[in-house]
C-alpha cells in the first residue's frame, strides 16, 4: 500500500481505480508556409471552433455550478478577443512565415510568462488559463482532443494538474473523485470541485506517475489522504469513517426545519456569509435564517469599472427576494489591505491593513458611497434588508454615516423612488476601539455584528495574512473574548442585538461560551449551519455559564 498526502479541497470518501489521466502531448513543429494569408485564416478559423466549444462549456458550468463559477470560460473567450494576443499570433505568421500552431504555442509561452511574473495574484492565476486557451486552439488545429479521456471512466481521476475546463467537464456519475500533483486550495479547480461537490485531493506530497493507473484506491477528502492498492484493515478502517461520515451528514439533513434552541430554552439565530447572489441557494439549503453577511465588495471585485446603481440594485434585490421575507445583512463595500481592486487607484501603503479601506474610502469619496446606499435603500422595498458598516472606530463616522443616509433617502423620496421605513443599520465590532466603546456606539445603531478575523488581527497586531505567525493568530486568545463580552453587555444594556460575523462564528468549541454571553446570532458559510445547529440543541447552558463566563 502507497499513502500520499495532499491538500483535502472536498471532503468525502471515495473507493475506486484510478484513472491516470494524461494530457496528450501537442507536438508544435515549426515549418515554413508558402501562403500567410491561409494560414492566418486556419487561425481565424480555429479561434470561431474554440470560442463555440468555450460557449457550450459556459452553458454547461452555469446550470451545474452557477454563474461565478462558469465565468472562468468567458476569461477564456475574452482572452481569445484579446487584441494583443490576435496580434501577436498573427505577427509571427506573417513575418517569419512560419504555421499557425508554432505562433500559437511562442504566443501562449510569452503571455503566461508575463501573467506569472505579475505581483497581482489574480493575474498569476491567469498564466494558467492562456496556457488552457491556446491548448485548446492546438487541439483544434492538430486535431486531436483530451476531453474524451476526463469523460469515460468511472473511476478516481489522478492527473499532473487539471485546468477548469477539464474540471468542469467531469461527469459526476463517472469521476467519483480526482487527485491532481499541483495546485492550491484556492484555484479554480478547487473552487469547482467543492461546488460540484466532488471529494478531492491537491498538492500531493509525492510524485505521481503512469504506473497506478488502473490501481484500487480510496480517497479521504476529509484527511487528504490517498491510499493506493490499500491493505485489507485501512479497508475496513476507511469504510467505518465513511459510514460514520455519512450517518453524521444525515443526523445533520435530519435537523433542517428545526428550531435553534437550547435544551434550556435560549434561542439563537443562525445566518449565513454570502459573496453574491450564487451563494444564496447553498444558504437556503442549508437552512439559513437570514444572511448574516453579504461582502458587497465582491461585486465590486467582479468588476472592471464601479458597479453602476442599477447593477447593484438589481443583485441587491434579487438577494433580499430570494430570501422572502428574512432578514438579509448587506455590508457597505470593504475594501483595502488584501482587497484591491485597480480601478479605485488606492495609493501604495506602508501598512495597507492599518491604512485607507472600508469606511475610510466610502466617507471619503461620497460618490461611491452614494451609490451604493441609494441601491441598497431601494432594494429594501423588497425585502426585509439590513445595512451594515464595517471597520468602524469612532461615534462621529457612525453620524456621518448617518447624515448620508438622510440625504439618500431625501433624494429616493424626491424621485419618487419606493424604499422601507425599516431598514436596520449596524456596525461591525471588528476593531478594539469598537469593542471598548461600544456603549456609545448601542446608542446610535440598531445591531452589532462582531467581525473576529479583524479583530484578532487589531487586537494581537498580526497580520491575518501572515502565514509564518498563523502559530500565534489565536482568535481564543482571552483578549478578543474579552472584547466581545463589553460589546454583547454593552449592545444588551442599550437595547440591541448582537451577532458574530467573522470565521469564530463556527468554531462550535466556543458555541456555549457566546450562548452565554447571550450572542443573537452566528453567521456562518451555509455548509456549517445545521453543525451549529446541532450544538445548540445538544447545550444546556444553565449551569455552565459562570464556569464559562468568569475565566474570561
Ligand atoms: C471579519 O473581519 O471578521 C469579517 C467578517 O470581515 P472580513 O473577513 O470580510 O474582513
Ligand atoms: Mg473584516
Amino acid at each position: 500500500m502507497t499513502i500520499l498526502k495532499g491538500k483535502g479541497i472536498f471532503g468525502g470518501i471515495v473507493f475506486g481505480r484510478i484513472k491516470f489521466y494524461k494530457r496528450k502531448k501537442q507536438a508544435v513543429k515549426r515549418y515554413k508556409v508558402e501562403n500567410v494569408e491561409f494560414e492566418i485564416n486556419r487561425f481565424k478559423v480555429a479561434k470561431k471552433t474554440a470560442t463555440e466549444q468555450l460557449q457550450q462549456l459556459y452553458k454547461k458550468a452555469l446550470l451545474e455550478v452557477g454563474e461565478a463559477n462558469a465565468m472562468i470560460f468567458e476569461i477564456h473567450k475574452m482572452m481569445l478577443e484579446d487584441l494583443d494576443y490576435q496580434e501577436s499570433i498573427i505577427g509571427i505568421i506573417e513575418s517569419q512565415n512560419v504555421n499557425a500552431e508554432y505562433a500559437i504555442s511562442v504566443t501562449a509561452k510569452h503571455f503566461s510568462e508575463m501573467f506569472s511574473s505579475m505581483e497581482d495574484s489574480y493575474m498569476k492565476e491567469r498564466a494558467m488559463d492562456v496556457k488552457d486557451v491556446s491548448n485548446r486552439l492546438l487541439d483544434i488545429l492538430l486535431n486531436c482532443s483530451n476531453d474524451s479521456e476526463v469523460l469515460d471512466e468511472p473511476y478516481i481521476i489522478v492527473a499532473d494538474d487539471l485546468v477548469p475546463s477539464e474540471t468542469v467537464q467531469i461527469d459526476k456519475n463517472k469521476v467519483i473523485g480526482f487527485v491532481t500533483q499541483k495546485g492550491s486550495s484556492n484555484s479554480h479547480t478547487a473552487i469547482l470541485a467543492r461546488t460540484m461537490n466532488i471529494p478531492a485531493i491537491v498538492a500531493v506530497n509525492q510524485p505521481i506517475n503512469e504506473s497506478i493507473d488502473g490501481c484500487m484506491a480510496i480517497l479521504d477528502g476529509f484527511s487528504g489522504e490517498f491510499f493506493i492498492n490499500p491493505d485489507s484493515k485501512t479497508i475496513d478502517a476507511l469504510r467505518k469513517k465513511q459510514q460514520e461520515k455519512n450517518e453524521y451528514f444525515e443526523l445533520l439533513q435530519s435537523l433542517k426545519g428545526k428550531p435553534n434552541i437550547t435544551k434550556d430554552g435560549k434561542r439563537i439565530n443562525i445566518y449565513a456569509n454570502i459573496r453574491n447572489s450564487n451563494d444564496v441557494s447553498a444558504a437556503l439549503q442549508n437552512d439559513a435564517g437570514g444572511i448574516g453577511l453579504f461582502r458587497s465588495e465582491f461585486l465590486y471585485l467582479e468588476n472592471s469599472n464601479y458597479p453602476s446603481e442599477d447593477e447593484q440594485f438589481t443583485v441587491y434585490k434579487d438577494v433580499v427576494e430570494k430570501m422572502s421575507g428574512k432578514r438579509v445583512i448587506i455590508r457597505t463595500l470593504d475594501i483595502g489591505a488584501d482587497k484591491k481592486i485597480d480601478y479605485f487607484n488606492l495609493p501604495e501603503e506602508e501598512n495597507p491593513a492599518m491604512g485607507y479601506r472600508a469606511i475610510r474610502i466610502c466617507l471619503r469619496r461620497p460618490n461611491i458611497f452614494k451609490t451604493q446606499l441609494r441601491a441598497l435603500y431601494r432594494a429594501s422595498a423588497f425585502g426585509k434588508l439590513s445595512i451594515m458598516f464595517p471597520m468602524i472606530i469612532s461615534v462621529s463616522e457612525v453620524l456621518e454615516i448617518k447624515k448620508m443616509i438622510k440625504e439618500v433617502k431625501n433624494e429616493l423620496l424626491f424621485e419618487n423612488l419606493e424604499y422601507s421605513d425599516d431598514v436596520e443599520i449596524g456596525i461591525m465590532i471588528e476593531t478594539p476601539a469598537a469593542a471598548l466603546i461600544s456603549d456609545e456606539l448601542a446608542k446610535e445603531v440598531d445591531f452589532f455584528s462582531i467581525g473576529t478575523n479583524d479583530l484578532t488581527q487589531y487586537t494581537l497586531a498580526i497580520d491575518r495574512q501572515n502565514e509564518s505567525l498563523t502559530d500565534i493568530y489565536d482568535p481564543h486568545h482571552k483578549a478578543i473574548l474579552r472584547l466581545i463580552k463589553i460589546a454583547a453587555e454593552n449592545a444588551h444594556k442599550n437595547g440591541i442585538w448582537i451577532g458574530i460575523c467573522g470565521e469564530l462564528a463556527a468554531d462550535v468549541s466556543l458555541t456555549e461560551t457566546f450562548l452565554s454571553m447571550g450572542i443573537d446570532e452566528l453567521s456562518v458559510s451555509p455548509f456549517f449551519i445545521l453543525e451549529i445547529r446541532k450544538k445548540v440543541i445538544e447545550s444546556n447552558i444553565t449551569n455552565l455559564k459562570e464556569n464559562l463566563l468568569c475565566n474570561i
